[in-house]
């Protein structure tokens, strides 16, 4: 293992003094081309979460080992030549635009390396849904670009990050790997269909209908169908350097005694696009869509998800409110704010 380095990317701005590199030479070069490597980079989150009792999984902080511990801490990884970036150091709940855009171009400039084959991001699970569709959108790229995550902090008795660690890799290096996928609980899930569903068990995550594209074990990426494909790469021109010049995209929820209340304040803030997490099939309390529709007129722009956690928004006729399809509300919001950067056509 040794120190190295690559030149400092335009935009890279203050997250820069935390870019280290390790360069690991692989053991063995049997199973692939010697020169092909593979980058893992590192945000935060419970993957490198530490807590002082081993059996507390929940009374702990995010985001305090380094990548190139939490790589060091999974022995077969020193057979693949991998390197280890720091991008961020952040528990994922506090997520922002400023982080998304370095991941952003930090990913497109090793994506862009002859040399390197696929990326492996490491995450908090609280936002990981947000961060894929953001960077599937963004990046689509034709390289493999794995996120992965833990629900249990490095040092919990049952630490789920080495094994996640470890599959992610290997979806990586799977042949014809591409886009933009999660790796969790030993599941392969899409960047358009991974949320997570569950607070605190292990296998908190899920692929809603679509289900998982496939499952690694013991090493190997059984894959159930092909990779997902997701149109062209908005490309990471299309984000502003200044965080206040991201547009204000917010969701609102529709429920019993739901009112225009909020969407008064949201206008009265300078919302430019709101997504409402309707009720059922995409329907919305008649106060609320009273506002909303209003909102629309006057040049918000409005995305119609469902609040039930799994299936689609299905309309019989052209809505007045266009629907998010099958997009959750989170990841509804990611496409709006993207929508609004870069306007189709
Ligand atoms: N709050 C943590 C995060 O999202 C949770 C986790 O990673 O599991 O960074």
């Amino acid at each position: 293992m040794m120190a190295g380095g690559s030149p400092r990317p335009p935009g890279a701005g203050g997250h820069w003094r935390f870019i280290q590199h390790l360069y690991f030479h692989p053991a063995s070069r049997k199973m692939q081309n010697p020169e092909l490597k593979f980058v893992v980079l590192g945000t935060g989150g419970t993957i490198a979460g530490a807590a002082t009792d081993a059996s507390d999984n929940i009374g702990y902080l995010a985001a305090q080992r380094g990548i190139a511990e939490l790589v060091r801490g999974v022995p077969a990884l020193a057979e693949v030549a991998l390197e280890a970036e720091q991008v961020a150091q952040l528990d994922s709940k506090d997520m922002d635009h400023t982080v998304w855009r370095t991941l952003a171009l930090r990913c497109a400039f090793h994506l862009a390396r002859p040399d390197v084959a696929g990326l492996v991001v490491t995450h908090g699970t609280d936002t990981l849904e947000e961060t894929a569709w953001f960077l599937q959108r963004v990046l689509a790229p034709a390289k493999p670009v794995v996120l992965t995550a833990a629900m249990r902090p490095a040092t919990a008795l049952q630490s789920d990050g080495p094994q996640n660690l470890l599959d992610a890799v290997v979806v990586a290096r799977a042949v014809g790997a591409h886009g933009v996928v999660a790796v969790l609980g030993g599941q392969m899930l899409g960047a358009r269909d991974v949320r997570k569903v569950h607070p605190y068990r292990i296998d908190a995550f899920s692929a809603g209908d679509a289900g998982p594209v496939g499952v690694i074990e013991e090493g190997r990426l059984r894959r159930f169908r092909a990779w997902p494909q997701h149109g062209a790469a908005l490309g990471v021109a299309v984000l502003p350097t200044d965080a206040t010049a991201w547009p204000f995209v917010a969701i609102v929820t529709s429920h019993a005694g739901a009112s225009g209340a909020v969407i008064s304040a949201l206008r009265a803030a300078g919302v430019r696009g709101l997504v409402v997490a309707a009720t059922g099939n995409g329907r919305v309390h008649r106060e609320l869509e009273h506002a909303l529709l209003e909102a629309q007129r006057d040049g918000v722009q409005v995305l119609r998800s469902t609040r039930c956690g799994n299936g689609r928004v299905l309309d019989a006729e052209t809505p007045a409110l266009p629907s998010a399809d099958d997009l959750t509300p989170a990841k509804a919001r990611v496409e709006l704010m993207l929508r609004l950067l870069a306007p189709a056509g």
